[in-house]
């Protein structure tokens, strides 16, 4: 897509630091670094994000997270992982090409990745699953 940031990454016409790439996939080094190896995996064809991407890409995607992972791991010595995929600009979406985060985790102090704890009663569920589930 034109003028597509990521685009222009996965087509090379920007330059990034490319941690692992495929046929399908080029993942590089996210610029915020919200840890040592924040990485991001975007699909080389555009789409605008994981829920409007294809199964086959998404596959790709997903075994990319594999390999980033173990590369994150066996060089950085990572020692766990937080995979995220923001959708749409309510989430926090900010690049509209489908993008995945690997964010690695050295000790669990490093960052708040806390969601908010608010008290749930069993009526507020309830209301919940009637949404859900309403037919
Ligand atoms: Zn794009």
């Amino acid at each position: 897509m034109k003028n597509c940031l990521f685009c222009k990454i996965a087509k090379k016409e920007i330059p990034a630091n490319i941690v692992y790439e495929d046929e399908e996939v080029v993942a590089f080094l996210d610029l915020s670094q919200i840890t040592d190896g924040h990485t991001l995996i975007v699909p080389k064809t555009h789409s605008r994000n994981l829920l409007e991407t294809n199964q086959d890409t998404v596959n790709s995607l997903m075994h990319a997270v594999n390999k980033v992972s173990e590369i994150l791991g066996s060089r950085l010595n990572a020692k766990g992982f937080n995979i995220i995929s923001n959708i749409n600009e309510e989430a926090g979406q900010s690049v509209f090409h489908t993008h995945i985060h690997v964010i690695p985790r050295y000790n669990k102090e490093e960052f708040d990745y806390k969601y908010n704890s608010r008290e749930i009663t069993q009526k507020h569920l309830s209301l919940l699953m009637d949404k859900i589930t309403r037919s």
